[in-house]
């Protein structure tokens, strides 16, 4: 008899995006004519093309396989030095913060890395998640049984939810009690948050007090515009010791669809073991990474490395600010209409509350019949996501400008 996992059962069936996926094909079923002018400001996948280098550098990649000289078979698990050496310099330490390249771990993209993670973390582990969040942080420990059954309102049993409100700015603040893990997101995905140093500080000091971790997404570094604002948890004093961080060239470079990314994890940072010894979390995370894992594509990580020169910082930057200004257009449009809207400076989503306190479903409802646009629904990103929405910037600025019409039609009213 082969017996499954019930953790995957207490797994919540309706979840997201799916839902959305089928109330839009339900819609544009009953509405053949209306389907094409559509524009979906829904999932987070960015729609430009790649920056020219990294199509560049793929291309001769490929053509690198074609010879026997240059032909490249299974690279080191832990990603080439040629392309953990540039991350290091540029994004880290040409910014004053320390990160050696033997710290970096390449892999194929921070989702599966924000799961994978909870390999080498033991089930008695106190884990709090900022709400509403980036609903994989939440599932994933969901499959590892370190929650207990689903509650009415979607969240979970044994699981520490830190609100995020208009209050404290969509920030999670440093709970009252004990936590081992914690997960931070800034900038945050779907709020559009960007932790202050100070507030970071704060937290950086919690976990060391703690002795706990902070898994630290900073998918959305690149996003930040507010010189002010800490691009990496990294810049934080102390932070060396007490976190892992998250990175992602997926909205960074446009490579949803190519598949790269990377963690950081500090020489320093110590777990303990049942007998309450210290371990490095990088061994444990080191051979973990080297078991299951095989290393990231060669192509894909010519491709990665070529965003690192200075053609590619330049069209990286280009691409950023493209979708940036479409931030800006989206929140402008919210905000004539009277709506009280949060993020879309230092990240591509904007996060709306919703009019004359309508659910956030219902809004989606009349978003999509009303105006024929898509966007997702604040409570799908946890319960205190309820009465806001979130509108994603990545799209053509076309589209953009016309789902600004949109808006103003529809909620103006
Ligand atoms: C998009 C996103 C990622 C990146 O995932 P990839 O697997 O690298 O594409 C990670 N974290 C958050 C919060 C995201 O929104």
């Amino acid at each position: 008899m082969a017996r499954i996992n019930d953790n995957f059962l207490k797994l919540r069936a309706g979840y997201l995006f799916p839902e959305i996926g089928r109330r839009v094909a339900a819609f544009a079923a009953e509405n053949p004519d209306i389907a094409p002018q559509i524009i979906r400001c829904g999932i987070g996948d960015v729609t430009e093309p790649l920056p020219q280098v990294a199509i560049e550098a793929m291309h001769k990649a490929v053509d690198d396989q074609a010879h026997r000289e240059t032909f490249h078979g299974y690279g080191p698990e832990q990603g080439y030095e040629w392309l953990r050496e540039p991350i290091a310099r540029v994004s880290y330490q040409e910014r004053g913060i320390d990160v050696q390249p033997d710290e970096i771990y390449v892999s194929d993209g921070a989702k599966c890395d924000t799961g994978n993670i909870l390999d080498i973390f033991g089930h008695d582990n106190i884990i709090a998640v900022p709400d509403p969040v980036y609903p994989v942080y939440v599932d994933t420990n969901v499959m590892q049984g370190n929650t207990g059954e689903a509650r009415e309102d979607g969240s979970y049993e044994g699981l520490v939810y830190l609100p995020c409100t208009p209050e404290n700015g969509f920030v999670p603040e440093v709970p009252q009690g004990h936590v081992d893990l914690v997960y931070l997101c800034s900038p945050n995905n779907p709020t559009g948050a960007a932790a202050t140093r100070e507030q970071l500080q704060k937290w950086v000091d919690y976990a060391l007090e703690q002795h706990a971790i902070i898994l630290y997404d900073s998918a959305y570094e690149a996003f930040i515009t507010d010189p002010q604002i800490p691009t990496s948890i990294f810049a934080i004093p102390g932070a060396r010791k007490c976190a892992i961080e998250f990175r992602s060239f997926s909205k960074q470079g446009g490579f949803t669809g190519v598949r790269c990314g990377y963690i950081v994890i500090p020489h320093e940072l110590m777990g303990k073991d049942a007998a309450g010894n210290d371990v490095p979390v990088s061994k444990l995370w080191s051979r973990r990474h080297t078991t299951k894992f095989n290393g990231a594509s060669y192509i894909v990580q010519r491709g990665a490395a070529a965003l690192f020169t200075p053609d590619g910082k330049q069209q990286t930057r280009a691409l950023i600010d493209h979708y940036l200004g479409n931030a800006k257009l989206l929140s402008d449009a919210c905000r004539q209409v009277g709506l009280r809207v949060w993020g879309g400076q230092n990240a591509p989503y904007v996060w709306v509350q919703t009019p004359q306190g309508m659910g956030s479903w219902e809004l989606f409802d009349k978003l999509l019949h009303e105006a024929h646009l898509v966007i997702t629904p604040g409570a799908g990103f946890g319960a205190h996501g309820e009465g806001f929405f979130r509108i994603s910037a990545f799209n053509s600025r076309g589209n953009v400008q016309e789902a600004c019409k949109r808006i103003i039609a529809c909620l103006g009213k």
